[in-house]
């Protein structure tokens, strides 16, 4: 018994110990794993750096040639572009030349025309100018021969006419002659007036005297006196003469010598009916009617002066008043008597005149006191007395 527990024990100090050797040899390997894991590790690391510089590498290298690549291609761009610019450069060079060609052309072309079309113009109008000098000359030719076909029918007229002319005169000298020998006792420049055989003309009356303005013939100048500027002496003997001029006409008078109204027209169509109807006198003249048997130009001439008689303030009895008389009577019976004497005459007319004249002329109070001192004075005078109407010098002998 002691002995079979000294095998077991022993036996189990042997199994301890194989089992410590056991666990022994677990650790070993264990740290052998380890160190193997640890060196697998360190490997991978290694590896995997290696790894990466290489990819570094190759990543430098390929970015190397891409950057190479691209260079070459950027290079090659550019010259392409460059050849491209050149041959677009070309292109336009031609371009140009063409179309300057061509403006040129064109122009040479237009230049042609517009000269054709200018030689064609001044062709036309050379035909046009000879074709109106061809009709003027026609005309003028017809215009002549009408020309003198007129003068000729004139000339002959004329050359009738004054035969004619030259016959009657002869008739009117024999007549005279035979009819009046006594005429031939006359002085020539008394002898009645007779037409030349030939006519003078004295031209229009319009040269004005430049100092009084009145308008003359141009042969009344003086000698001594231009025709530019010519001076005239039977006028206002150049000057010498100065009369002050006329004040204005009252209102009625001056609207009947300048209006238009029919009333005016008729007062001046009849002003010399109307300026005797109101006169203060009457014209006295022995008219001299030898002068009025010729033909010519309408004459008035008088024997002896020119008269105007004024006659008694009172009409001699039986007789109605006439001219100044009529001044000094009771206005009514004065308008009246006027327009019995006068009735195709405005009546209306006449009573604005006299009552004009009344207010204005200065002969009418003149006429009114003689005619009030006569009526002062005893009856047995008034067949006596006499009325003198006096000038003084210097006095307007037109008023
Ligand atoms: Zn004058």
């Amino acid at each position: 018994m002691q002995l079979d527990h000294d095998h077991e024990v022993l036996e189990h100090q042997t199994h301890v110990a194989e089992l410590q050797q056991q666990r022994e040899h677990q650790t070993h390997v264990a740290e052998l794993q380890q160190q193997r894991e640890q060196q697998r590790q360190i490997d991978y690391d290694r590896e995997a750096l290696e790894h990466q510089a290489h990819v570094a590498e190759m990543q430098q290298q390929r970015q190397i040639d891409h950057a190479r690549e691209v260079s070459k291609h950027q290079a090659r761009v550019a010259e392409m572009q460059q050849q491209r610019q050149i041959d677009h450069d070309r292109e336009v060079l031609e371009h140009q030349i063409h179309v300057a060609e061509m403006q040129r052309q064109r122009q040479i072309n237009h230049d042609r025309e517009v000269l054709e079309h200018q030689a064609r113009v001044a062709e036309m109008q050379q035909q046009q100018e000879q074709q109106r000098w061809i009709d003027h000359d026609q005309e003028v030719d017809q215009h002549q021969r009408h020309v003198a076909e007129v003068q000729q029918q004139q000339v002959e007229q004329t050359q009738i006419e004054y035969e004619q002319e030259v016959v009657q005169h002869e008739q009117v000298v024999q007549q005279a002659i035979d009819n009046n020998q006594a005429l031939m006792a006359i002085p020539p420049g008394c002898r009645p007036y007779q037409e030349p055989a030939s006519r003078h003309s004295l031209g229009a009356m319009s040269v004005q005297c430049p100092d009084c303005h009145a308008m003359h013939f141009k042969s009344e100048r003086l000698t001594n006196s231009s025709n530019i500027h010519p001076k005239f002496g039977v006028c206002c003997l150049q000057g010498q003469i100065q009369l002050p001029p006329f004040s204005d006409p009252p209102d009625l008078l001056h609207r009947l010598l300048t209006s238009s109204t029919p009333r005016a027209r008729k007062f001046r169509e009849s002003i010399r009916q109307y300026n005797s109807a109101f006169a203060f006198t009457s014209l006295a003249v022995n008219v001299d009617h030898t002068v009025l048997t010729g033909r010519g130009p309408y004459s008035f001439r008088i024997h002896g002066g020119l008269y105007h008689k004024m006659g008694a303030l009172h009409p001699p009895e039986g007789r109605p008043p006439c001219y100044a008389q009529l001044y000094i009577y009771d206005e009514q019976a004065a308008l009246a008597t006027r327009n019995n004497r006068n009735p195709n005459l405005d009546h209306v007319l006449m009573a604005e005149l006299q009552d004009m004249l009344n207010a204005n002329n200065p002969f009418v109070p003149l006429y009114k006191q003689a005619y009030h001192i006569m009526n002062e004075c005893p009856p047995d005078v008034q067949g006596n007395l006499q009325m003198a109407i006096m000038l003084q010098p210097g006095d307007d002998r037109r008023r």
